[in-house]
């Protein structure tokens, strides 16, 4: 996803190492083409501003300049930034993986717009947690307004080898969460996985059925799948979730495609809510953790 931003950059730190001795011109000429980079990349201005400010603080110093490698300590410096804006910090990697840490059935509701991959990732979970953590997952369509949707999720359930909610005709969202929460206490599930309905836009009808559901069941876990290829369409749409929803993670659907990765740095700073998990690819296994620390070393590999 990072290829064409990792390429500018690793231009503009081949040309900086060449030099040697570095000037704070010669810093302040690099960064002026980083904050290209970025923004060709896609990265939300606002995020650019802090980034680019950031490093000029730290790299400026009299100290950077004048040690052994002064290009290498400066490339570090983008480095660490580039960790803070993808969620990580000072010993601090920025990994966050879903949280289960509540009594059983956990709830996790999965929101986002049509087509972000919400279904796909929905049954990626399930298909992890089964694997990994032994977990015993139902997986729940609360998508009454396209009427293959619940029949896709069961086609997946299958697939994954988890149990999905019986199908019954003619019930509300909330009807249908409130259905699965008691077959998951009854049937002694460790996880319910809620895929909610998704528009092709943010309309109010969606944040409200989305909202109701979220009250309905109060979530452990509320996850907002976006598609990486969107850019700064998939941040925006996580603003307004964040704003009108509440999101504890975000799920970055296709980077295996050629976005410019320009929404997973700015991601974080709009939201505030982390990413936890990258969906690389259609297949039901192309689930990934996400790490700030090896992003930013892919962006800078
Ligand atoms: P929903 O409408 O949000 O539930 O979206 P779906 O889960 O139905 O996904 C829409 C399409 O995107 C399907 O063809 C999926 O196979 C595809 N898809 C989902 N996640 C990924 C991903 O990470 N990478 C790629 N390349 N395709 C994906």
């Amino acid at each position: 996803m990072f290829e064409a931003l990792s390429g500018k950059l690793n231009g503009v730190f081949d040309r900086l190492r060449r030099r040697g001795a570095l000037t704070e011109a010669d810093v302040n000429e690099a960064l002026r083409e980083v904050r290209v980079a970025l923004l060709e990349a896609d990265v939300a201005l606002p995020v650019v501003k802090d980034l680019v400010t950031r490093v000029r603080e730290r790299a400026v110093g009299v100290e950077v300049l004048r040690s052994v490698s002064p290009a290498q300590q400066v490339i570090k410096i983008v480095n660490d930034a580039l960790v803070e804006a993808l969620g990580g910090g000072e010993g601090d990697n920025g990994a966050r993986g879903l949280d289960l840490n509540a009594p059983s059935p956990v709830p996790i509701l999965m929101v986002g717009l049509q087509g972000s991959g919400k279904t796909t990732t929905s049954g990626k979970i399930a298909l992890r947690l089964k694997n990994r953590e032994k977990k015993k997952v139902l997986l729940a369509s609360l998508d009454v307004h396209r009427p293959a949707a619940q029949l896709q999720l069961e086609t997946l359930a299958k697939q994954v080898g988890v149990v999905s909610l019986p199908i019954v005709a003619g019930e509300t969202p909330l009807q249908i969460a409130a259905r699965a929460m008691d077959l998951g206490r009854r049937e002694l599930f460790d996880v319910v996985v809620l895929d909610t309905a998704g528009r092709l836009a943010i309309d109010e009808a969606l944040m409200d059925e989305v909202a109701q559901v979220k009250a309905a069941t109060r979530p452990h876990e509320t996850l907002l799948v976006v598609d990486a290829m969107t850019g700064q369409d998939a941040v925006n749409t996580a603003r307004a979730f964040q704003e009108k929803v509440g999101v504890s993670g975000i799920v970055m659907t296709r980077i295996d495609g050629d976005a410019r990765g320009g929404a997973a740095l700015s991601m974080r700073a709009v939201t505030g809510a982390p990413i936890k998990l990258l969906g690389a690819g259609e297949k039901l296994d192309a689930l990934e953790d996400f790490h700030p620390d090896r992003i930013a070393g892919r962006i800078l590999g």
